[in-house]
C-alpha cells in the first residue's frame, strides 16, 4: 500500500478529516488524500433499523478506480450495522481496497456525555487504522493493545494503541513493496 484516500460520504467535519488524514500518512508512512464528498448513503438505509447496512457501503466502493497499491476509505457519520451485530464501528474487506468506519458510535455524545474532540480523532485513528489493517490481509490480534485488537465497545478501543503490535507490523510491512 503506498496511498490511502480518504471518502466523506455524507457530512463529516472537515477538521476531522485532516486530522485523520496526517495521523494515517504518520503510522502507514503512505499519502493520504480527502475526496470530494459523496451523498448520504440513502440507499444502505434499513428503515427498520434506522442504521445503515457498511456492506452495501462497500459495495458501492468498489466502482471507484483505485489502484492496486491504493485504498480507499470511506468515512461516515451514519450509524453502521451487519446483520449479525446491532453495530459496527466499521467494516472492511479483508484483503481488499475498500473499508468504511463510523463516526456515530466514537462520540461521547452517543453514550450521553460531553463532547471530546481530541478522544473522536483519538478513536476514530484507531478504528481507521484497524479497517486498514484489515485490507492488508491482518485479521484480529489477541494483544489488547494492538490496534488490531477486536473492539466492541468504546472502551476497548479507548484501551489500545493506535498501532500495530509487532507481529502485527511485520505482516503490515510485507504488504508495503
Ligand atoms: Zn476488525
Ligand atoms: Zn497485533
Amino acid at each position: 500500500m503506498n496511498s490511502i484516500q480518504l471518502l466523506p460520504i455524507g457530512t463529516v467535519d472537515q477538521s476531522l478529516l485532516e486530522r485523520l488524514s496526517k495521523a494515517l500518512t504518520a503510522e502507514f508512512i503512505a499519502g493520504c488524500e480527502v475526496l470530494e464528498s459523496a451523498p448520504e448513503p440513502s440507499f444502505a438505509l434499513n428503515m427498520a433499523r434506522q442504521q445503515y447496512s457498511s456492506t452495501e457501503i462497500l459495495a458501492s466502493m468498489t466502482d471507484r478506480p483505485v489502484s492496486a497499491e491504493a485504498r480507499i476509505l470511506a468515512v461516515t457519520s451514519v450509524d453502521l450495522y451487519i446483520p449479525i451485530l446491532t453495530f459496527v464501528f466499521g467494516e472492511a474487506q479483508l484483503n481488499g481496497r475498500c473499508a468504511v468506519v463510523s463516526t456515530s458510535r466514537l462520540r461521547q455524545e452517543f453514550y450521553g456525555l460531553p463532547a471530546n474532540a481530541s478522544l473522536l480523532v483519538e478513536r476514530l485513528v484507531k478504528e481507521s487504522v484497524h479497517e486498514l489493517g484489515h485490507t492488508l490481509g491482518i485479521s484480529h490480534c489477541v494483544n489488547y493493545e494492538c490496534v488490531m485488537a477486536s473492539s466492541h465497545a468504546v472502551e476497548l478501543i479507548d484501551l489500545k494503541q493506535r498501532s500495530f503490535c509487532r507481529a502485527c507490523r511485520a505482516r503490515a510491512l510485507a504488504f508495503r513493496k
